[in-house]
């Protein structure tokens, strides 16, 4: 199969339905133009010096972060999906700058603990409008960052904004402004977001078979049931018979990655030369979303989800610790929202500026912003320091 076309210019030559500075619908608060950047390589920048990112570092994926050190984190993952993102983008001529800055802030909501912890602080919030990662991630850029003198947040432009908001309940979408329209309008992302949000699939997939491995919690044995691997397990296999079973593990991995890439593009290029859209308006008013797997790839897409939702997210191990997770969550939340006082100064102003806007849904959202933003290990000590009576504070 040759999937180096002639004509694949790696100038990045942008194709007429691409993003671009051009035709951004702009920031919430109006900034003169960037010196030497576009405006998505300004928005990348910020992303990237902003506190939540380097606190994606210390956040759980699916091993908590002191369970070993080569395990993904929310750090090294958003990484992998930027890397994919950015390659699957390259290759469809869109914006890879907009395209990296979404990959990057995709995860900055997450709370410690992975998706334990976000069912935990939901459930905490049930009374108080509900908690969600991608929400939050929006929330962050938003509002949560305090790093500049002229406004709250990033002040990311209006397409990164839209496409760290991957989805959204009709009820979110009406409060959330012009983000929340084409939930409410029924309209497409930008291609930039369409296909980070599947290149965020194809990373953990990927990297969750490989970290499993590692962990020991799944085997080899049980993943050649799964079609998707096992064509590339044979493959090398047969190519390489003698290989350690680390560099095997690898090489069927790197090879799972470039098959679902591959098939993307494709697929992708066939239905934008389908459809043909003339602009990124056209990319809106569509009703499908045009970047997609081709139906093959997706069901072998949905098999291997399902075996590690069945093998590795319900393994007695990662349930043991999303238990602990969810306590540790619950009476970190239980005790800062009934005493606000236990909470450093800084996160205290925060619960009294929300409670005079919008009381008790208020401090349940300061407590709630506070919370998302710990580290795993952050967690854990600070709920020694609020239970812990030995423990100093
Ligand atoms: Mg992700």
């Amino acid at each position: 199969m040759n999937t180096q076309p002639q004509d694949l210019d790696f100038n990045n030559r942008l194709a007429s339905y691409a993003v671009i500075d051009a035709v951004s619908r702009g920031r919430r608060y109006p900034e003169p133009p960037p010196s030497y950047r576009s405006e998505f390589q300004r928005d990348r920048d910020r992303i990237i010096h902003a506190a939540a990112f380097r606190r994606l570092e210390y956040k759980t994926q699916v091993f908590v972060n002191h369970e070993g050190d080569l395990f993904r984190t929310r750090l090294t993952h958003s990484i992998e999906v930027a890397q994919i993102a950015r390659s699957i983008a390259r290759a469809l001529h869109l914006n890879e700058d907009l395209t990296e800055a979404i990959a990057l802030a995709h995860d900055l909501g997450h709370t410690p603990f992975g998706h334990a912890g976000q069912d935990a602080l939901n459930a905490c919030m049930q009374d108080y409008g509900g908690f969600e990662h991608n929400l939050q991630s929006l929330r962050v850029v938003d509002e949560l960052e305090e790093k500049y003198a002229d406004f709250p947040g990033l002040n990311l432009s209006f397409e990164t904004r839209e496409g760290i908001l991957k989805h959204c309940s009709t009820k979110n979408a009406a409060d959330l402004g012009d983000v929340g329209e084409r939930f409410l309008n029924k309209l497409q992302p930008n291609l930039e977001a369409q296909l980070t949000n599947l290149a965020d699939e194809i990373a953990y997939n990927c990297h969750d078979v490989d970290d499993g491995l590692r962990a020991e919690l799944i085997s080899i044995e049980q993943l050649r049931a799964v079609p998707l691997f096992n064509e590339q397990y044979d493959e090398v296999r047969r190519l390489y018979p003698d290989l350690s079973q680390r560099r095997v593990i690898h090489e069927v991995v790197r090879r799972l990655i470039n098959c679902q890439v591959v098939d993307l593009v494709q697929t992708s290029n066939e239905r934008l030369a389908r459809q043909a859209p003339a602009d990124l308006q056209a990319v809106r008013n569509q009703t499908q979303p045009l970047i997609a797997f081709s139906d093959g790839m997706r069901e072998r897409n949905l098999a291997l989800k399902r075996f590690l939702r069945q093998h590795l997210y319900r393994h007695y191990r990662v349930h043991r610790m999303s238990v602990k997770a969810l306590r540790v969550i619950r009476d970190l939340f239980t005790a800062f929202f009934d005493d606000p006082r236990l909470l450093p100064e800084e996160a205290q102003h925060k619960v009294s500026e929300l409670s005079e806007q919008a009381g008790k849904r208020g401090r349940a959202r300061a407590v709630a912003d506070y919370i998302a933003g710990m580290t795993d290990r952050y967690a854990i000590k600070e709920h020694q320091r609020v239970y812990n009576p030995g423990e100093l504070t």
